[in-house]
């Protein structure tokens, strides 16, 4: 059972702050194409949260990406915040925290489809697609 921490955070603009409760600090890094075009190159680092609740929530933009799912963004900044698996489970950016280095990387998904321009550092495990 992975250790679960409170966390705050923000998009870049300030229009949306973020307080979350139960964060898992072992995080998995996403490479599939939609968070490649979702984060604009980067992979997906996101934590699964028991809670959160957003400040300024007449900003929070929601784009259903699947039938499943929607990902959740500041209308002002642009910032991605979140992928929500439907009906409530939050999957929060951690990017968007004030201190990511609670977080650590514990495995790779989707390596199958990562670009080849970069690789990230450690020793975890790295599966092709979804375990
Ligand atoms: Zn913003
Ligand atoms: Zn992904």
């Amino acid at each position: 059972m992975t250790e679960k921490i409170n966390a705050s955070g923000q998009c870049l603009c300030g229009a949306i702050s973020i307080e979350v409760t139960g964060a898992e600090r072992e995080i998995h890094a996403c490479h599939c194409s939609m968070c490649r075009r979702w984060n604009g190159g980067a992979p997906g680092f996101a934590t699964q949260v028991d809670s959160v609740t957003f400040n300024g929530e007449e900003n929070l933009g929601r784009f259903e990406s699947s039938a499943w799912a929607e990902r959740g963004f500041c209308k002002a900044c642009g910032s991605s915040l979140f992928y929500l698996l439907k009906p409530d489970t939050y999957i929060m950016n951690v990017g968007c925290f004030d201190d990511p280095d609670v977080f650590e990387l514990h495995g790779e998904i989707f390596c199958a489809d990562k670009p080849s321009m970069y690789a990230l550092a450690g020793d975890h495990p790295r599966h092709a697609q979804m375990p």
